[in-house]
């Protein structure tokens, strides 16, 4: 037998090996392998087997890694249809599929952490009479039957030599066995039990619950890639199962009406996650397991509590593996193999979990689904949110996206009857939403002669809270003391030398930083300006540190913390930071969008926003929809407790309509101004967006790439009626009815780590039609040696 296999180091290409009669039988389509490559050893994924190759001389398999295969059929096709779509290479779609901790590593790494054990042997006749020190040991480990060797040190108070001793009287077994690693090990859960629901809680489970009964058997049985799917017809079409599968190897199976997709709109503290936990419970009855996708930064230990105490007892007892950036490579291993043995049936995790072998996948859900993190910004650019949507077609599993404020994309493919609306439209226990007042910053700089961080609102507001011990959060969207150094007299502003942006000022570290390379240098005492040299040069815009700072001047009593990169660096900042604002240690606290999300605190009765308007101004589409979002998130924070809870959002443009739709907690009034806009100008989700980025040292050269590549675009991807061959290939031009080509620009950021980008946008309403074509294209195209080009299908970030 053969096997296929795509290898890490080489692109878009695939070898055959000989599978050597030791490893007969344990070679798979998905198994990790390490083969033969010229005279190094390298890694590798089985992509199919095969009875004969086309080439001679075939070197063999010489190892292959884990007992079971790593990436599932299931798993395998996913990754096809990403490469396919998001345009890259087949080898860096499979690998995101797989964490780096489970690929393996060195030759003899299997990754699982082996640790010495203590066990108790099977006692014949009469236990022997024992030294005092000894019986005591021999008690535990009789107790325990077997325990970590460490523990048992710990816990007797003893030397390894008295252990010894009793393993010399047969009595005791020392070896080295697997350890589990367990990164919430320390955690004490208390199991709770499902809440009876509110009728809007009800309501949305039972359409969940009904759709997961009615996927029933197994999914859809996976297509091969690359066959033409063309089995549309009239009278005779195919029966619904075969029709889907037929579909699946077309993208836009994504806006296919889709019964078993769902959107769950609910405001902020609505009791969505009640409904997770209700319906991850009826897949688990059903015999199903399930993926919780999180963005990053809400996989707080609250969070994932709230999965574990719900399943860690009771008739539907089961792991919850766990999977993020937080865990140490070995957790990570662990907590993978748990999934893929079985053992853990339900995953919780951040984007690349949309990847864990869970068999049979049942449901899967994506809280916040808003969220820009579950885009990869780097390759394989996917969107995690779409790749659920791609999996639970493939797989027959229900899919369940959550959010307060839905993206545009969602609540559209709602409105077109694509995925099915749930709407929880109030508060849990009817709790009020908070009261949110806007303050025209416009007077209070007026007043002021300059714009202050404090309105005299919000200090006011601030005041109430701290007489009547009521806690505070204060949200400003920018880290550091202020934004730029800028000198008065002869408008010098300190730029980074590697990017086009100022750099910011870091008070207590008394630095200057690019928050994009990371640069940073010392702070001039007099402008750098050769000419000028004045000495009187400041500080322009306000970050954290510096509302931190301003705060405890204008309260000297209150305790302020603060909350954001500079602040949060070590693993366990995050956790004790939020939990002392839980215990009451913190009155106010500040921070980045770090303390947008997901946070829950009863006593939080004010939420101040400094400057709303931060991200109106970006050169970005999206900006309004982000503005919208951010407030309406940030705002959910106040009053999830028994007091009503108050926003201060303060504002330049206090009559935008982003800032006024959040005010009044309208997402419908947003949606329909918004849509209305991007029909204007075709954005999406009227359309997709490919957005091409060249990017090199040299200005002109990319500038001219950029260029070179419009024209090839223009030539063989034209709007054209009917097709026609390509002279030089022989191949058929694409046509696309709709297609827009915009650029070559520069990129909003036009210098970033010493290189300039610029770039293409295309907009079309058939993405994969056109990733197909990009794929071609790309192939062909010649670009000097120092230029490079990333493709970024349904970006999130123009940048
Ligand atoms: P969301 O995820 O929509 O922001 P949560 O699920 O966090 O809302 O719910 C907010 C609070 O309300 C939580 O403390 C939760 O335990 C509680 N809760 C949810 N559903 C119910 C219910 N049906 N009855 C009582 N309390 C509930
Ligand atoms: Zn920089």
């Amino acid at each position: 037998m053969i096997a296929r296999v795509s290898l890490e180091i080489a692109l878009r290409k695939e070898f055959d090996y000989l599978i050597p009669p030791g490893l007969a039988g344990q070679v798979e389509a998905g198994s990790r392998v390490q083969v033969p490559f010229g005279a190094r050893k390298v890694f590798g994924t089985v992509t199919a087997l095969a009875e004969e190759s086309a080439y001679a001389n075939l070197r063999p398999i010489f190892k292959v890694i884990g007992a079971q295969t790593m990436v599932t059929p299931k798993v395998l096709q996913l990754a096809r249809w990403i490469a396919e779509y998001y345009c890259c290479a087949p080898e860096i779609a499979l690998k995101s599929v797989l964490p780096e901790a489970v690929r393996g590593k060195k030759e003899t790494d299997e990754g699982w952490r082996k640790q010495l054990f203590a066990r108790a042997l099977p006692v014949v006749g009469e236990l022997p009479k024992l030294a005092k020190r000894q019986q005591e040991v021999w008690n535990i480990i009789e107790e325990r039957r077997e325990i970590l060797l460490t523990e048992l040190l710990e816990l007797a108070e003893t030397t390894a030599a008295t252990v010894r001793k009793l393993e010399d009287r047969g009595l005791v077994e020392i070896a080295s066995q697997i350890s589990e690693r367990d990164p919430y090990a320390r955690e004490h859960i208390l199991p709770t039990q499902p809440l009876p629901l509110n009728p809007a809680q009800s309501a949305a489970l039972e359409r969940i619950k009904a759709a997961i009964n009615a996927v029933g058997g197994t999914g859809v049985t996976p297509v091969v890639s690359g066959v033409a799917p063309e089995t549309r017809s009239g009278e005779n079409s195919p029966a619904p199962a075969i029709r889907r599968a037929a579909e699946l190897n077309r993208p836009e199976a994504l806006f296919h009406p889709n019964p078993n997709t769902f959107l769950l709109h609910g405001v902020t503290g609505s009791g969505k996650t009640e409904v997770y936990l209700q319906a991850l419970a009826h897949a688990l009855e059903q015999g199903k397991g399930a993926i919780v996708l999180v963005p990053e930064i809400s996989l707080t230990p609250q969070t994932v509590e709230r999965f574990k105490a719900r399943f860690s007892s009771g008739k539907l007892q089961t792991l919850v593996a766990v999977l993020h950036s937080h865990l140490s490579a070995g957790e990570r291993h662990d907590e993978w193999h748990k999934i893929r043995q079985g053992r853990a049936r339900i995953v919780i995790g951040a984007r690349s979990a949309i990847f864990a072998p869970v068999e049979p996948l049942g449901l899967i859900i994506v809280d916040e689904e808003h969220e820009h993190t579950y885009k990869q910004e780097e390759a394989p650019r996917y969107h995690a949110r779409d790749v659920a949507i791609m999996r639970g077609q493939m797989e027959n599993a229900v899919v369940v996206l959550g959010s307060a404020t839905p993206s545009l994309e969602s609540y559209y493919n709602c409105k077109k009857g694509k995925y099915t609306l749930l709407e929880l439209p109030e508060r849990v226990d009817n709790q009020k939403m908070p009261h949110v007042r806007v303050v025209d910053m416009r007077q209070a700089a007026y007043k002021e002669k300059g714009a202050p961080i404090f309105s005299p609102q919000l200090k006011e507001a601030i005041a109430q809270r701290l007489e009547k011990h009521e806690q505070t959060i204060l949200f400003l969207n920018r880290r550091g003391y202020s934004t730029a150094l800028q000198c008065p007299k002869c408008g010098y502003v300190a730029q980074c030398p590697n990017c086009s942006l100022a750099l910011t000022y870091h008070r207590i570290e008394q630095r200057l930083s690019c928050h994009i390379c990371g640069h940073n240098e010392k702070v001039p005492s007099v402008c750098p300006n050769e000419k000028c040299r004045n000495p009187a040069i400041r500080f322009a815009g306000t970050g954290t540190q510096k509302v931190e700072e301003t705060l405890t001047k204008l309260f000297p009593d209150a305790r302020v913390r603060r909350m954001d990169a500079d602040t949060m660096k070590r693993k366990d900042d995050y956790r004790k930071t939020l939990g002392d604002f839980r215990t009451g240690k913190t009155d106010i606290l500040v921070g980045t969008q770090m303390i947008a999300k997901g946070l829950h605190f009863p006593n939080v009765t004010l939420v101040g926003i400094i400057y709303a308007d931060l991200a109106l101004h970006q050169p970005d589409f999206r900006a309004g929809e982000r503005t919208f979002q951010l407030l309406t998130q940030v705002a959910g924070r106040a009053g999830r407790g028994d007091v009503e809870g108050e926003v201060v959002v303060q504002a330049f443009t206090p009559f935008h309509p982003a800032i006024q739709y959040a005010r009044r907690h309208d997402f419908t009034g947003f949606y329909e101004q918004e849509i209305e806009f991007r029909e204007q100008l075709k954005y999406p989700p009227i359309s997709r967006v490919a957005l091409l980025t060249l990017k090199g040292r040299n200005e002109d050269k990319v500038k001219f790439s950029a260029e070179h590549l419009k024209r090839e675009l223009e030539k063989k991807c034209s709007v054209r009626p009917v097709a026609e061959p390509d002279r030089a290939t022989g191949s058929t031009l694409h046509n696309f009815s709709d297609l827009i080509i915009s650029g070559p620009a520069p990129a909003p950021l036009l210098r970033a780590e010493q290189f300039y980008r610029y770039q293409i946008m295309l907009r079309t309403r058939a993405m994969s039609k056109l990733s197909q074509g990009l794929a071609k294209i790309i192939e062909t195209l010649a670009l000097p040696e120092d230029v490079t080009l990333a493709v970024d299908i349904d970006p999130v970030n123009l940048g």
